[in-house]
């Protein structure tokens, strides 16, 4: 067996590449991808001499999918089998699910001889099978989602959950799998909080969120995750399962060390399925402790190059003229 030569981003890459060739000399739709067919090609298109047949069966709720090896423990090259569960009703869940296997498939298929994809199994995990566990996500977010094409359905300046439950389709994945996408490459500070019965389960934030998101994650001094705030729209409004385009907030009832008189936007919907209320917060850009209460415009006006070379060494940028 020869080592991978690459990684899971390159190789999504080189498939998103050869897909916008595709498309570009046939036509057809570029999105969402169409998983299967791209599985079917793949051991031939990079000639592997290692086939793939794909079957659906309907198994218990946390099973999500597996790949391996039918020619296991055999001298022989692989011929592999992915195996996804038909029961989920997600159609967007089942297309990350398949291309998460083909991701174990390009970049792991030398290492192991098979990938149990359970969500229950993810506390048993090594940190070995975390590390490829995430690659195959990465792998399959970056084939499902190519950030150039996102960045061009997102050229408004005001997101909502319309927005992005629109690129959701568009990828043909789950709402969750679309804007943790696009809390990778936006400029914005914005926080997807997952939360069941009024208790934070985990948090996500874009590059310029991640302080908001780390400070929801951190657990109590007894151990508990965090409540959300009794003031937050999530709460107030509970009874009503769907804002796409959001509320208004005072950012302290999420963040109390944000400064007074800022406000942040609160969209949320409630997911019956799985009990959870998922929602996105998106706040104005950062104001620092020294930039808050500036005594009036004129010296505001005096001090702003220093202020602004300042913020960039502090952000590790060298002062530009
Ligand atoms: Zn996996």
């Amino acid at each position: 067996m020869t080592a991978p030569t690459t990684g899971p981003v390159p190789w999504a890459n080189r498939l998103t590449k050869l897909l916008n060739q595709f498309h570009a000399v046939h036509g057809g739709d570029r999105f969402p991808v169409d998983v299967e067919m791209l599985i079917r090609q793949t051991p031939e298109q990079f000639q592997t001499g290692e086939p793939i047949a794909i079957q659906g069966q309907a198994m218990d709720p946390e099973f999500e999918g597996a790949l391996f090896n039918l020619n296991a423990g055999q001298p022989d090259k692989g011929n592999w089998a992915i195996i996804y569960n038909q029961a989920i009703s997600s159609p967007g869940r089942i297309r990350f699910t398949l291309a998460h296997e083909l991701g174990h498939y390009l970049v792991h298929r030398h290492l192991q001889e098979s990938f149990n994809c359970s969500e229950a199994d993810m506390l048993h995990w090594d940190s070995t099978e975390r590390k490829m566990e995430g690659e195959a996500d990465l792998f399959a977010s970056y084939l499902l989602m190519p950030i150039d094409d996102y960045r061009k359905q997102v050229t408004s300046n005001t997101v909502d959950l319309d927005v992005l439950g629109g690129c959701a389709d568009r990828y043909g994945v789950s709402l969750t799998a679309a804007i943790l996408k696009w809390l990778e490459f936006t400029p914005k500070r914005a926080v997807l909080v997952m939360s069941r019965n009024g208790v934070v389960q985990w948090a996500c934030g874009s590059e310029s969120g991640k302080w908001l998101s780390i400070a929801l994650n951190k657990k109590l001094p007894n151990g508990q995750r965090r409540n959300l705030s009794e003031q937050s729209a999530t709460v107030l409004h509970a009874d009503a399962n769907v804002d796409r385009y959001g509320t208004e907030v005072d950012a302290r009832v999420w963040f109390p060390s944000e400064p007074a008189g800022m406000t942040l936007r609160e969209m949320r919907i409630v997911s019956d399925q799985y009990r959870q209320t998922m929602t996105l917060l998106i706040l104005p850009p950062e104001i620092k402790p020294w930039e808050r209460d500036k005594p009036d415009e004129d010296d505001a006006d005096d001090n702003g190059g220093l202020e602004n070379a300042f913020d960039r060494i502090l952000n590790g940028q060298p002062p530009v003229r």
